[in-house]
Protein backbone atom coordinates (compact mmCIF):
# COMPACT_ATOMS: atom_id res chain seq x y z
CA UNK A 1 0.00 0.00 0.00
CA UNK A 2 1.32 3.35 -0.39
CA UNK A 3 0.04 7.13 0.88
CA UNK A 4 -0.87 8.95 -2.21
CA UNK A 5 0.16 12.53 -2.29
CA UNK A 6 -3.34 14.64 -1.33
CA UNK A 7 -4.09 17.75 -4.11
CA UNK A 8 -4.80 21.28 -2.22
CA UNK A 9 -7.72 23.93 -2.97
CA UNK A 10 -6.56 25.59 -6.49
CA UNK A 11 -5.92 22.36 -7.94
CA UNK A 12 -8.31 22.09 -11.11
CA UNK A 13 -8.81 18.06 -10.54
CA UNK A 14 -11.07 19.13 -7.16
CA UNK A 15 -13.49 21.26 -9.73
CA UNK A 16 -14.06 18.54 -12.27
CA UNK A 17 -17.16 16.05 -12.06
CA UNK A 18 -15.36 12.69 -11.58
CA UNK A 19 -16.34 10.22 -14.22
CA UNK A 20 -18.04 7.25 -13.22
CA UNK A 21 -16.14 4.04 -12.87
CA UNK A 22 -17.33 1.09 -15.50
CA UNK A 23 -18.53 -1.90 -12.86
CA UNK A 24 -16.04 -4.26 -14.64
CA UNK A 25 -13.56 -2.39 -13.72
CA UNK A 26 -13.86 -2.51 -10.17
CA UNK A 27 -12.11 -5.65 -9.43
CA UNK A 28 -9.21 -4.93 -11.71
CA UNK A 29 -6.30 -5.03 -9.78
CA UNK A 30 -5.42 -1.46 -10.30
CA UNK A 31 -8.98 -0.15 -9.08
CA UNK A 32 -8.47 -2.66 -5.75
CA UNK A 33 -4.91 -1.00 -5.19
CA UNK A 34 -5.92 2.36 -5.62
CA UNK A 35 -8.68 1.74 -3.15
CA UNK A 36 -6.44 0.12 -0.83
CA UNK A 37 -4.38 3.15 -0.82
CA UNK A 38 -7.28 5.56 -0.84
CA UNK A 39 -7.71 4.33 2.84
CA UNK A 40 -4.12 3.88 3.62
CA UNK A 41 -3.88 7.53 2.77
CA UNK A 42 -7.57 8.70 4.55
CA UNK A 43 -5.84 6.91 7.91
CA UNK A 44 -2.96 8.27 7.72
CA UNK A 45 -3.57 11.71 7.62
CA UNK A 46 -6.21 10.67 10.21
CA UNK A 47 -9.30 12.05 7.34
CA UNK A 48 -13.13 10.99 8.04
CA UNK A 49 -13.66 10.52 4.43
CA UNK A 50 -11.59 11.17 0.78
CA UNK A 51 -12.79 11.39 -2.54
CA UNK A 52 -10.36 9.96 -5.64
CA UNK A 53 -10.07 13.71 -7.46
CA UNK A 54 -7.99 14.94 -4.07
CA UNK A 55 -5.32 12.09 -4.69
CA UNK A 56 -5.75 13.43 -8.55
CA UNK A 57 -8.01 10.74 -9.85
CA UNK A 58 -11.20 12.51 -11.73
CA UNK A 59 -13.28 8.70 -10.48
CA UNK A 60 -16.32 8.47 -8.75
CA UNK A 61 -14.86 6.79 -5.27
CA UNK A 62 -14.66 7.74 -2.21
CA UNK A 63 -13.78 6.06 0.93
CA UNK A 64 -14.98 7.08 4.33
CA UNK A 65 -14.58 5.94 8.21
CA UNK A 66 -15.29 7.45 11.39
CA UNK A 67 -13.20 5.06 13.70
CA UNK A 68 -11.24 6.64 17.32
CA UNK A 69 -10.17 9.70 15.32
CA UNK A 70 -8.14 12.57 16.86
CA UNK A 71 -9.66 15.30 13.87
CA UNK A 72 -13.11 14.69 14.85
CA UNK A 73 -13.36 13.43 18.75
CA UNK A 74 -16.91 12.65 20.21
CA UNK A 75 -17.91 11.56 16.70
CA UNK A 76 -20.45 8.39 16.01
CA UNK A 77 -18.24 5.62 14.44
CA UNK A 78 -18.45 4.73 11.00
CA UNK A 79 -17.33 1.77 9.27
CA UNK A 80 -15.18 1.53 6.48
CA UNK A 81 -17.18 1.48 3.32
CA UNK A 82 -16.23 2.70 -0.17
CA UNK A 83 -18.62 3.98 -2.48
CA UNK A 84 -18.88 4.04 -6.21
CA UNK A 85 -21.06 6.08 -8.50
CA UNK A 86 -22.54 7.27 -5.57
CA UNK A 87 -26.29 8.58 -5.86
CA UNK A 88 -27.27 10.65 -2.74
CA UNK A 89 -30.95 12.14 -2.33
CA UNK A 90 -31.72 14.30 0.58
CA UNK A 91 -34.50 12.48 2.88
CA UNK A 92 -35.61 15.78 4.34
CA UNK A 93 -35.37 19.26 4.07
CA UNK A 94 -34.27 19.36 7.37
CA UNK A 95 -30.34 21.22 7.48
CA UNK A 96 -28.02 20.63 10.43
CA UNK A 97 -25.12 22.98 10.84
CA UNK A 98 -21.92 21.83 12.39
CA UNK A 99 -18.39 22.04 11.76
CA UNK A 100 -16.08 20.70 8.62
CA UNK A 101 -12.84 20.25 7.62
CA UNK A 102 -11.20 18.68 4.71
CA UNK A 103 -8.20 17.34 4.15
CA UNK A 104 -7.58 19.63 0.61
CA UNK A 105 -7.78 22.73 2.20
CA UNK A 106 -5.67 22.00 4.94
CA UNK A 107 -5.74 23.90 8.95
CA UNK A 108 -9.20 25.37 8.23
CA UNK A 109 -12.73 25.07 9.94
CA UNK A 110 -16.02 25.81 9.23
CA UNK A 111 -19.64 25.60 10.01
CA UNK A 112 -21.40 24.12 6.98
CA UNK A 113 -25.46 22.78 6.23
CA UNK A 114 -25.99 19.66 5.46
CA UNK A 115 -29.17 17.49 4.78
CA UNK A 116 -29.62 15.78 8.37
CA UNK A 117 -31.19 12.64 6.48
CA UNK A 118 -29.61 11.07 2.63
CA UNK A 119 -30.53 7.99 0.84
CA UNK A 120 -27.34 6.44 -0.73
CA UNK A 121 -27.39 4.33 -3.39
CA UNK A 122 -23.47 3.13 -4.63
CA UNK A 123 -21.72 0.23 -5.79
CA UNK A 124 -19.39 -1.29 -3.03
CA UNK A 125 -15.06 -2.11 -3.65
CA UNK A 126 -16.99 -5.72 -4.65
CA UNK A 127 -19.48 -4.27 -7.43
CA UNK A 128 -22.42 -5.07 -4.61
CA UNK A 129 -25.16 -2.31 -4.83
CA UNK A 130 -25.37 -0.48 -2.02
CA UNK A 131 -28.51 1.09 -0.55
CA UNK A 132 -28.86 2.69 2.91
CA UNK A 133 -30.54 5.83 4.98
CA UNK A 134 -27.57 7.36 6.89
CA UNK A 135 -28.06 10.22 9.41
CA UNK A 136 -26.54 13.10 11.56
CA UNK A 137 -22.33 12.67 11.04
CA UNK A 138 -22.60 10.20 8.75
CA UNK A 139 -25.10 11.77 6.38
CA UNK A 140 -22.62 14.84 6.37
CA UNK A 141 -19.71 12.98 5.76
CA UNK A 142 -21.34 11.52 2.81
CA UNK A 143 -22.22 14.71 1.54
CA UNK A 144 -19.11 16.04 1.95
CA UNK A 145 -17.33 13.14 -0.28
CA UNK A 146 -20.38 12.98 -2.62
CA UNK A 147 -19.38 16.90 -2.96
CA UNK A 148 -16.30 16.11 -3.76
CA UNK A 149 -16.85 13.73 -6.39
CA UNK A 150 -18.95 16.43 -8.07
CA UNK A 151 -16.46 19.46 -8.34
CA UNK A 152 -17.32 20.99 -4.67
CA UNK A 153 -16.30 21.55 -1.71
CA UNK A 154 -17.56 22.68 1.49
CA UNK A 155 -16.69 26.42 1.20
CA UNK A 156 -19.15 26.29 -1.43
CA UNK A 157 -22.02 25.09 0.96
CA UNK A 158 -21.08 27.40 3.91
CA UNK A 159 -24.15 30.30 4.40
CA UNK A 160 -21.39 32.67 5.13
CA UNK A 161 -17.41 32.86 6.19
CA UNK A 162 -17.92 34.42 9.40
CA UNK A 163 -16.95 31.15 11.17
CA UNK A 164 -14.25 29.82 8.91
CA UNK A 165 -11.41 29.27 11.67
CA UNK A 166 -7.79 28.07 11.58
CA UNK A 167 -7.53 24.96 13.78
CA UNK A 168 -5.66 27.04 16.12
CA UNK A 169 -8.31 29.95 16.26
CA UNK A 170 -10.84 27.06 15.66
CA UNK A 171 -9.77 25.04 19.11
CA UNK A 172 -8.88 28.09 20.97
CA UNK A 173 -12.63 30.36 20.55
CA UNK A 174 -15.33 27.59 18.99
CA UNK A 175 -14.58 24.21 20.36
CA UNK A 176 -16.63 24.92 23.95
CA UNK A 177 -19.32 26.42 22.10
ZN1 LIG B 1 -12.82 17.25 1.74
Amino acid sequence: MAILKVCRLGHPVLRKVAEPLPRDEIASAACQKFIDDMIATMKEYDGVGLAADQVYESKQIAVIEVAANPRYPDKPQVPLTTLINPKVTPLTDEMEEDWEGCLSIPDLRGRVPRFQSVQVEALDRSGNALNFVASGFHARVIQHDWDHLNGRVYLDRMRDFSTLSFLAEFTRYWLQH
